[in-house]
């Protein structure tokens, strides 16, 4: 990972709202997972799509983010 990319879970990792997500599971919560447009799918997890928070996070403005289910889809970068 680029340096800055530490940086940016650092600032961001506590503004994730994943956690109420209906689609955020047992799994997830397990494995202290957040913040996936950044860091990516879930490694391990499987799910169901049950929504997703996303589009109304507090991230989404500052990280300029414009796709969704990064948990399953990967993170911004990756579905570009
Ligand atoms: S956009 Fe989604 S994955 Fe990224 S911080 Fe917000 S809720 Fe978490
Ligand atoms: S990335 Fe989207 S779908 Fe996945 S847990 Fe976070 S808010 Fe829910």
């Amino acid at each position: 990972m680029p340096d800055n990319t530490n940086k940016i879970i650092a600032e961001n990792r506590a503004k994730c709202i994943c956690e109420p997500c209906p689609t955020y599971n047992e799994c997830m919560r397990a494995g202290d997972e957040l913040l996936f447009c950044v860091t990516g799918k879930s490694p391990t997890c499987t799910f169901d799509k049950k929504g997703c928070l996303c589009p109304t996070c507090p991230v989404k403005p500052v990280l300029k983010l414009k796709k969704a289910y990064y948990c399953i889809r990967g993170s911004e970068q990756e579905q570009k």
